[in-house]
């Protein structure tokens, strides 16, 4: 009896805003050694960057012009002790932080659904997925950007668990803030990813469904650690 070892090289985790896919990708990939890229933080990027320049949401050429010319690097978090799961510069300047605003969470969605933004930005996803051991998050990797990844996971919560979760983090950070807010900007996230023409947010046929509402973010790595390890050890005669 030997046993075939199917390691899965490449991991797409989907699912809606505040769902838990960063703080899960980002574990399960240091758990496995992979890299971690999470796909939000270029249309975050291009959002921060169409805010400073006055660019509007609704123009979809100067939108797209800043997505096929801006230079977005993800870099380990080496060097910094302020909670940042890892260092994105834009155009080489530190921007980390500066994605996470409230005003990049209302305006990303309108950023995110046009056409010639998402080819730009879909085209440099690919490229980073296509060289293996990564764990990719996003909205569209399991439909889209890495249709073809080894294993697919969606992770969903109820909308007040995923409010509360995302309040929780930004009053851990001393930022000030509103629950209620915070839920209407989820639920018209939501609405704004789900119902977009291009690449919209929903699971693909074979991604495995987890619904992670009333779990701490520990326990889902485990159980999608289980999965993997699940997977590996298929036996053959
Ligand atoms: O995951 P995060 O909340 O940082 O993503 C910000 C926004 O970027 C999402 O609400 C969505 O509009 C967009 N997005 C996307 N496709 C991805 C990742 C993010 O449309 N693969």
């Amino acid at each position: 009896m030997t046993t075939e070892h199917k390691k899965a090289k490449t991991i797409a985790i989907d699912g809606p805003a505040a769902a838990g896919k960063s703080s899960v990708g980002l574990a399960l990939a240091q758990r496995l050694a992979y890299l971690f890229f999470d796909t939000g933080v270029m249309y975050r990027a291009i959002t921060l960057l169409a805010l400073e320049q006055g660019i509007s949401m609704e123009d979809e050429d100067a939108l797209g012009i800043l997505a096929e010319t801006t230079t977005i690097d993800v870099q380990p978090p080496t060097g910094y002790n302020d909670g940042r799961y890892y260092t994105v510069l834009v155009d080489s300047r530190d921007s980390t932080w500066a994605l996470r605003t409230p005003e990049v969470d209302a305006n990303v969605s309108y950023v995110a659904a046009h056409p010639r933004v998402r080819l730009a930005l879909t085209a440099q996803q690919r490229r980073i997925g296509q060289r293996g051991r990564v764990v990719m998050v996003g909205r569209d990797i399991g439909t889209v950007v890495m249709p073809d990844a080894d294993v697919k996971f969606y992770l969903d919560a109820s909308l007040e668990e995923r409010a509360r979760r995302r309040y929780n983090e930004l009053v851990a950070r001393g930022q000030s803030t509103d629950y209620e807010a915070i839920l209407a900007d989820l639920r018209e996230r939501d609405r704004l990813d789900s119902t977009r023409a291009m690449a919209p947010l929903r699971r693909a046929a074979d991604a495995i469904y987890v619904d992670t509402t009333g779990l701490s973010r520990d326990e889902v790595v485990e159980y999608l650690l289980g999965l993997l390890q699940a997977r590996e050890e298929v036996s053959s005669s």
